[in-house]
């Protein structure tokens, strides 16, 4: 069987008095029973002893050569506070008694003493010092444990108040338990405070919200959210959601409201349902005119003749053309905008790539009178991107360069280096356009209408197609334009060495 082995915890007890008999006769009594005693045989001697050691128990004699038994004892206790002290005196007076309880002792003990009154003073006073210590020891867990949740309230505190996204807490009542930075500046709240009822000055779809859960009799777990527009025009809008809060015990506890900023994600949303209803439109304008002359056809009451009939179908033929361009090109600007489109990325050579742009043009060129000049730097050094985009890219700006040029006019191309940029320069003669045309030149299905344009055919996608290929390489395009004399397209692509 495993022994225990308690080790005996001895009372530590410091004698101090001049008295040599008395000090030596006293620590054996102690001793016997049990005591680790110290002896001082002055005042001095028992103040450096007494402070420097944390005794339970120390009895002072009052009167010593050296230093009055009174100051040792406000000495010590000064340094000891958990020390029982006890002032042992043939001499005491009424007076001196009260005055060394006042200085801390526990009491005083006349002299001369017999042992069992010496012990059933100091078992008191052991008792009394087992007590304090242990208080002090509570105290001391106490404090730890304190300043432990206290430093936990306060890293809870820096994590929500540094989210991003407005939290803010409520109890059963509807008072504010808790919240951050965050909430106060969506909801516009300038001074809230814990322990406010703050229902009636959150948004009315907020506290309906809050108030749902805070009605349900027991705690269910059960979300509800909602999204508002704070501030109009989608300057600001959020998503708000309120999650009931468990209690211990099972109950329903409060409920916490997470604010999250959706701005972004509504403008892009408007955007893109913006992008949805001009392309229907778009689409429907010359599915319309094909329907139009279809049911022209078809109605025998017209008696459209056949040459009429040809027409009409060749014209529909046209829309039919353009719509498939467009959806082409709508294609393309879905792809590039999921990243989907397969890359092929190489090193081109730029002249090489306007060169064949113009070939494949030449006999358009030719139709309407079109001189093309080039002035193309040697030694260009190639830009790494894929060919298919980058013809794209060029076949849009010169068939442009051509479709809104005048009869016999010019086309002037030239490409040059430029810091780290390979730039290439394609300037028209041609119709020219108005600062206000320009400034909206790359949006989708943007084309200027004016007598001049009205019979070119197109989609209007081309030059936003462009600018997506250009900033998909970290390029940059600038347009200059004279209204009715000509424009100017500069297209500038990184090249590293
Ligand atoms: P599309 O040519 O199919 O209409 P683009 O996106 O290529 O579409 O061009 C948009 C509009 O910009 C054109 O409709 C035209 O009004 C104008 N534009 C483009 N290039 C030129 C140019 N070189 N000169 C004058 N106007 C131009």
């Amino acid at each position: 069987m495993e022994e225990i082995i308690q080790e005996e915890i001895k009372p530590k007890v410091l004698i101090v008095d001049d008295e040599r008999g008395l000090r030596t006769g006293t620590k054996r009594i102690l001793q016997s029973e049990g005591y680790n005693v110290d002896t001082a045989e002055n005042g001095t001697e028992g103040i450096e002893l007494g402070t420097k050691n944390d005794y339970d128990l120390c009895i002072i004699d009052l009167k010593m050569p050296d230093i009055d038994g009174i100051e040792v004892l406000k000495t010590i206790k000064k340094a000891r506070p958990n020390t029982i002290c006890y002032i042992a005196t043939a001499f005491a007076t009424f007076d001196t008694a009260i005055e060394a309880t006042k200085l801390g002792a526990q009491s005083y003990i006349p002299k001369p003493f017999t042992t069992d009154e010496l012990l059933k003073h100091l078992e008191t006073g052991y008792e009394k010092r087992l007590l304090i210590l242990e208080s002090e020891r509570l105290r001391k867990e106490r404090e730890e444990r304190l300043l432990e949740i206290a430093y936990e309230k306060s890293r809870l505190n820096t994590i929500v108040n540094s989210i991003f996204d407005g939290v803010m807490v409520v109890n059963k009542t509807g008072e504010l338990v808790l919240f951050n930075p965050a909430s106060l500046k969506y909801f516009d709240l300038n001074e809230i405070i814990i322990g406010e009822k703050i229902l009636g000055i959150l948004p009315k779809e907020v506290s309906d919200l809050i108030n749902k859960i805070l009605n349900t009799e027991k705690y269910e777990n059960k979300s509800y959210s909602t999204q508002l527009e704070l501030k109009q025009n989608r300057e600001l809008c959020v998503e708000v959601s309120c999650s009931p809060v468990p209690h211990p015990d099972g109950s329903l506890a409060g409920v916490v409201t997470v604010i999250n900023n959706i701005t972004e994600m509504k403008k892009l949303e408007y955007v893109k349902s913006q992008f949805v209803s001009m392309v229907a439109h778009e689409l429907k304008a010359p599915m319309a005119a094909v329907m139009g002359f279809m049911n022209l056809i078809l109605d025998d009451s017209m008696g459209i003749k056949p040459d009429k009939q040809k027409e009409y179908i060749s014209r529909s033929t046209k829309r039919l053309q353009g719509l498939i361009e467009m959806v082409n090109d709508l294609l393309d600007i879905s792809r590039m905008e999921i990243k989907k489109k397969e890359r092929e990325i190489k090193e081109l050579n730029i002249p090489e790539i306007l060169k064949s742009n113009v070939d494949f043009l030449e006999l358009e060129l030719k139709k309407k009178g079109i001189t093309v000049t080039t002035n193309l730097e040697l030694d260009l050094p190639p830009i790494k991107a894929d060919n298919n985009e980058i013809n794209r890219l060029y076949t849009n700006i010169l068939s442009n360069a051509l479709k809104y040029n005048k009869e016999k006019g010019t086309i002037d191309i030239s490409a040059y280096k430029s810091g780290n940029y390979v730039v290439t320069k394609i300037a028209d003669t041609g119709i020219g356009m108005k600062p206000e045309d320009r400034e909206k030149l790359f949006q989708e299905f943007f084309r200027v209408k004016n007598d001049q344009t009205r019979n070119i055919p197109g989609t209007g996608l081309g030059l936003s197609i462009v600018k997506r290929i250009v900033e998909s390489y970290s390029g940059k395009i600038e347009v200059d334009s004279e209204y009715g004399k000509g424009t100017t397209f500069i297209i500038k692509f990184p090249y590293k060495v």
